[in-house]
């Protein structure tokens, strides 16, 4: 599959910051787009249906495994979650970078399919702070807390299926690494060559 944007993938155990440092980098970066999954879990207050998730049934989201409308799915903590492949598919066609926001069996899964796909994992600087971050979020009980700090040493001994390492500990210096690595990646000859072709033909005349 030939594509003109670039697919990235970005894992981390909750409450790491992926989405607050996904938030910040979109709002100053017009060339690329997140992802908008699918999911079963419930909606937590301030989220926005459509904007964070698509929140769907079970049975629904049955329905769209059937109808192979995912690009990926996975089970994580017992919630199910999906990328919609056409949406991925039509913004890479168009030209626009999209970030996937996704569990580790998730980006396998990409990675198989895609293996352009860019990968950045994000780490948290302690569990403790881990742990902080999930409560002052102030979004989940104690018992979902609990099973995500569960979880989190598994989900963060994927790391070295991912390119990219980010430890979010000072967010502006975590969102600059971030920063960093789509500037890296547009700057790639591959991707150069193709924006400055008329400039390359004229050089090399
Ligand atoms: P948060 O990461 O703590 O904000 O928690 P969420 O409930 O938003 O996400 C739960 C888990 O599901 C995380 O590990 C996400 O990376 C993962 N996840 C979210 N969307 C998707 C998706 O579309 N596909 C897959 N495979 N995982 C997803
Ligand atoms: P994730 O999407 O990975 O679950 P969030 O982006 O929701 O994580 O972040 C979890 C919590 O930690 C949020 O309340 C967020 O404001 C906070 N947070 C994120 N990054 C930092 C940071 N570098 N320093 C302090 N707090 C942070
Ligand atoms: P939360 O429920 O806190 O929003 O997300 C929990 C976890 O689900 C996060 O680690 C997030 O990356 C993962 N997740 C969210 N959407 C998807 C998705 O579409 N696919 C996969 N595989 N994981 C997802």
């Amino acid at each position: 599959m030939t594509h003109l944007g670039t697919l990235y993938i970005l894992s981390a155990p909750s409450g790491a910051g992926k989405t607050s440092l996904v938030r910040a980098l979109l709002a100053e970066d017009q060339q690329v787009r997140v992802s908008v999954s699918h999911t079963t879990r419930a909606m937590r207050v301030g989220e926005v249906e459509g904007q964070d998730y698509n929140f769907v049934s079970h049975d629904e989201f049955n329905a769209m495994i059937e109808a192979g409308q995912f690009l990926e799915f996975a089970d994580v903590f017992g919630n199910k979650y999906g990328t919609s492949q056409a949406w991925v598919i039509e913004q890479l066609k168009q030209g626009v970078d999209v970030i996937l926001e996704i569990d580790w069996q998730g980006a396998a899964q990409v990675r198989h399919l895609m293996p352009e796909a860019v990968c950045i994992f994000i780490l948290p600087p302690s569990r403790d702070t881990l742990l902080q971050r999930l409560n002052a979020r102030g979004q989940d009980s104690a018992e979902v807390i609990a099973g995500r700090m569960a979880e989190a040493v598994s989900e963060m001994s994927h790391y070295p299926e991912f390119d990219y390492l980010i430890v979010n500990d000072d967010f502006a210096t975590a969102l600059r690494d971030l920063q960093s690595v789509f500037v890296a990646q547009r700057l790639r000859q591959s991707s150069q060559q193709v924006r400055y072709a008329s400039l390359l033909t004229e050089l090399l005349s």
